[in-house]
């Protein structure tokens, strides 16, 4: 399998494709303005300290000054201060802080309007799957992984990593016994780590690279913090770019091509320090056509908001995603002989089952997703497009559990995902239909006029009407509906007239007394 990485970057939005054998297969894009401050740790200094709130100012170098509360700072955290002695508190802001001090201080929540940032002491970094906090003595497991064999093996995987660590440094295998034996505190004396809901089923291997990322990071960080001055910020959530440097690149990643100058040198600058063995493949994109043309994946992108999807063999599938749940229904082509049947339905859903697999990564579709393959009579057929689906969705990075190809075919399988779907990203709900996908027909909308006429008429008193409605709208009234018009004018013995609002869509109009 040849594995691609295709980065467009512009100064408003960052898009990652990753290509399979030349067939796009993810999708991931970052709009530069949605990126908040959430996560950068900024070296700062004490700017003011404010006894009477138990807080302080920090100059973190942005326009307002953020804000430290003593719950967010470590060591006082962990001091027990009873709520009543209110005295011995105020003291202990003063004894901890001190104006002028420089202090390093992540930020949890964005500033807004005129408040500062939200800081804290309480440093983390996270990866794909871990979250590193230097101050944190043990191995918590996200709560979302429910299996006790699995929760037990990621934990195990982590000491064993430090164990092995601590055996490396002493310099001698024979101390591996003597090390196993290592209290769990001594090998996390190093910082502890959160595992991530992602880690789930994921092989120790690639849990070992994210503790090494980390580790790698937070000196990277701690280097930063000595030399830089305050203010200034030693470490920011890393932009789409690097995260994909970080979480997709694997030994298959044959080539990483972007097409900025800027972000490949510091997309370079990170692969130097953090995936050495990965810079010979990244490459700067000077070709003569948009880069995100290549494969095209931009045709692509836009094929993947569309709710049918074409198959091959003449087939098709209908991808409806609501808020619930995503249904996939796959429908055979155009008429086909009894004889050929059952073999023309085979092979539409085996392609289905293909096309399905991509299409859940491509759109990043989340949740419940109900899949109706067509009926098939030959049990070992059911089996076999069963197994083609597993198969197929073995590439997916993203945890996927199938239930049992149902008598009637239905296949429900839950896939986890922590991004939006490419959908939500790129769209928003039509203004005109609110998302149902559909209008109601002109007709309708001429008769629900109709009645609106009779109940207003019967409630107020007028002269003449005025209709208020879409061109359409308004078209069809004097046109094929010009009878039932005539009709009504004379049933309420009252002129009708008609104006056209451009703006309306085909459901909006306004019925106005004169
Ligand atoms: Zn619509």
């Amino acid at each position: 399998m040849s594995e691609e990485i295709l980065i467009n970057v512009t100064p408003q939005e960052t898009r990652v494709a990753l290509v399979e054998n030349g067939v796009l297969q993810e999708v991931y894009i970052e709009r530069s303005q949605k990126r908040g401050l959430v996560g950068n740790i900024y070296k700062g200094r004490v700017s003011r300290i404010l006894p009477g709130m138990q807080a302080a100012f920090i100059d973190i170098g942005l326009e307002r000054t953020g804000f430290l509360h003593t719950s967010d700072i470590v060591e006082m955290a962990d001091d027990t201060i009873p709520d009543n002695q209110e005295n011995l508190r105020e003291s202990t802001i003063d004894r901890v802080l001190n104006e002028g001090q420089e202090i390093l201080v992540q930020v949890i929540k964005d500033p807004l309007g005129t408040k500062g940032a939200r800081l804290t002491t309480r440093l983390s970094l996270p990866s794909r799957y871990l979250v590193f906090i230097p101050d944190y003595p043990n191995i918590g497991i996200s709560q979302r992984i429910e299996d006790e064999a699995e929760r037990e093996r990621l934990r195990n995987c982590i000491l064993q990593y430090r164990s092995g660590i601590a055996r490396l440094a002493v310099g001698n295998e024979d101390n591996v016994v003597l090390h196993s034996a290592m209290q769990e505190s001594e090998i996390l004396n190093k910082g502890g780590f959160i595992v991530r809901t992602a880690a789930e089923s994921v092989s120790d291997e690639e849990i070992y690279r994210d503790i090494e990322f980390l580790h790698k990071l937070w000196d990277s960080t701690l280097d930063k913090g000595d030399k830089l001055a305050a203010p200034s910020i030693v470490y920011e959530d890393l932009p789409l770019t690097l995260r994909t440097m970080r979480d997709l690149i694997k030994t298959d990643i044959e080539r990483v091509r972007m097409d900025s100058k800027e972000t490949y040198q510091r997309v370079m600058e990170f692969a130097r320090q953090f995936v050495p063995e990965f810079l010979g493949r990244i490459e700067y994109y000077t070709g003569e056509y948009p880069i995100l043309d290549l494969y095209s994946v931009e045709d692509e992108i836009q094929r993947a908001l569309d709710k049918k999807v074409q198959l091959k063999s003449g087939g098709y599938l209908i991808i409806d995603q609501t808020e619930a749940m995503t249904t996939i229904d796959i429908n055979t082509g155009a008429f086909v002989g009894h004889r050929n049947l059952e073999e023309t339905i085979y092979k539409t859903n085996l392609e289905a089952a293909q096309t399905i697999a991509r299409q859940l990564r491509l759109r990043n579709l989340g949740g419940i997703i109900i899949i109706d393959f067509i009926d098939m009579q030959n049990p070992e057929h059911r089996r076999q497009v069963l197994r083609a689906l597993e198969k197929h969705l073995d590439r997916d990075h993203s945890k996927i559990i199938i239930s049992e190809l149902t008598s009637l075919g239905l296949v429900q399988l839950t896939r986890k995902r922590t991004r939006e779907s490419l959908e939500h990203i790129l769209c928003e709900t039509c203004p005109t239909c609110n998302g149902r996908g559909s209008l109601k027909s002109r007709e309708t909308v001429c008769f629900e006029i109709f009645r609106e006429v009779l109940r207003e008429v019967r409630q107020f008193d007028a002269k003449k009407l005025l209709v208020v409605a879409s061109q359409s709208i308004v078209d069809m009234l004097l046109d094929d509906e010009s009878a039932s018009v005539a009709e009504l004018e004379a049933f309420i013995d009252k002129a009708i007239t008609f104006q056209v609002e451009p703006l309306y869509t085909q459901e909006q109009y306004d019925i106005v007394l004169m």
